[in-house]
């Protein structure tokens, strides 16, 4: 499939991603669009950033407006929007003061600083890290030291030290790693391109009650559970388990990059200080747009108790597909937040998904990410079952 869009991205980048043959040229609601007219339903929503879909016009209003009034000042001044977007993440993810990133990555960076320089003020001398088997918090030197995949972090090595990982779900393998130099455990609530997993209640409980008892701070990485897809804004709500430090992004900013790291006002007192921490771009008044304009189309459109009506149809039709197809395993997950194991090539489910018109994601070595846009609609997730049955056949 020779085409020219192609052709200049396989010359003048870097070879970070295998990329499908198709090059997207727009979308519309729950649907994008190639540079030759294909249609594909799309149950990735750009790994879980698309919460509103594409095209939603009060949103794009929104940021055209914000473009022409102001893009950029840095982090020197206030600016019109960023104590909005602020004000209204806090509320809506229930944490004390937020701190704008870039990105997901970045957003992990600064919380894993805020717990070091929490433990620094406090002279405990605890300077390591609890993360998880199968965890991913990004690709940074320290993100990536703290990711539960060895092939992410072997080649760059040395990472960042102190970091040992503990079996998800397993209570025992982290209480077995725990010392007076813990300083945190960072955790997904629903470990995504870990195949979809999500933690059991009790582990939540029983990690939370380990870092109280321990003077350890727990930190949650909702960058791709949460902002709704869970069935609640942040899946730390409705397990009643909140965290210390909480990052987010994906679909904070619905396509716009925009990333957030989220602390109790007892971090907060106790860590990053004027000096600390800082981003040139984070932040900035586009970025506050994009988080301020989200929050509010989502509270209008009621999309969290849209995602709560419509996440069991979406586990009761993957589940038809385990019980009519050989290659469906089982169904995992929550919300809109749904795993698919299958007993082929995850690759080649993806591959015949797209030729079929299906757009879906990966994780793990066997799962397929169902991490449509939260508008999705039964009729699209009886036309995404319709595909993948003729994909799992
Ligand atoms: C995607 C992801 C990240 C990294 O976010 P980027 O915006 O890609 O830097 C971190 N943690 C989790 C759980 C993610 O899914």
């Amino acid at each position: 499939m020779g085409n020219h869009y192609m052709d200049t991205v396989q010359e003048a980048m870097v070879r970070t991603y295998n990329r499908f043959p198709v090059v997207l040229d727009h979308g519309e609601g729950m649907y994008l669009y190639d540079t030759e007219g294909k249609k594909y339903l799309d149950f990735g929503a750009g790994i879980a950033v698309m919460g509103l879909g594409y095209g939603n016009r009060e949103f794009n209003d929104a940021l055209k407006e914000q473009i022409d009034k102001l893009i950029h000042t840095s982090n020197l001044y206030y600016n019109t929007t960023l104590g909005e977007a602020a004000e209204a993440l806090c509320r809506v993810c229930g944490m004390d003061r937020v701190f704008f990133t870039n990105s997901g990555t970045e957003a992990n960076e600064g919380a894993l600083k805020a717990a070091r320089k929490y433990a620094w003020e406090q002279k405990t001398g605890r300077c390591e890290f609890i993360s998880m088997e199968d965890s991913f918090h990004g690709r940074s030197m320290g993100s990536v030291s703290v990711t539960g995949h060895k092939e992410y972090r072997e080649p760059f090595e040395p990472v960042m030290g102190g970091v040992k990982f503990a079996v998800y779900n397993d209570l025992d393998s982290v209480k077995a790693l725990v010392s007076e130099k813990t300083c945190a455990i960072i955790l997904e609530p629903i470990q995504g391109e870990g195949g979809i997993n999500p933690a059991t209640l009790e582990f939540l409980q029983g990690i939370r009650k380990l870092c109280d008892d321990n003077g350890i701070l727990l930190i949650f990485d909702e960058v791709q559970c949460g902002m709704g897809r869970s069935g609640s804004w942040f899946a730390w709500q409705e397990a009643g388990v909140k965290p210390d430090i909480l990052t987010m992004a994906k679909a904070i900013g619905n396509g716009f990059p925009v990333g957030a790291f989220a602390m109790t006002e007892e971090v907060a007192a106790h860590s990053l200080k004027p000096g600390d921490h800082g981003t040139t771009l984070g932040g900035n008044p586009l970025a506050g747009a994009a988080v301020k304009t989200v929050i509010g189309l989502f509270e209008k459109e009621h999309l969290i108790d849209h995602v709560r009506e419509i996440a069991p149809y979406l586990t009761e039709k993957l589940q038809e597909l385990v019980d009519t197809c050989d290659k469906a395993v089982r169904v995992k997950g929550k919300g809109l937040i749904q795993g698919l194991e299958v007993s082929m090539p995850t690759g080649e489910v993806a591959n015949k998904a797209l030729e079929e018109g299906l757009i879906v994601i990966t994780a793990a070595q066997n799962v397929i990410r169902m991490i449509p846009p939260l508008i999705v609609e039964k009729e699209h997730i009886d036309e995404m079952c319709e595909k993948m049955k003729k994909v799992l056949s």
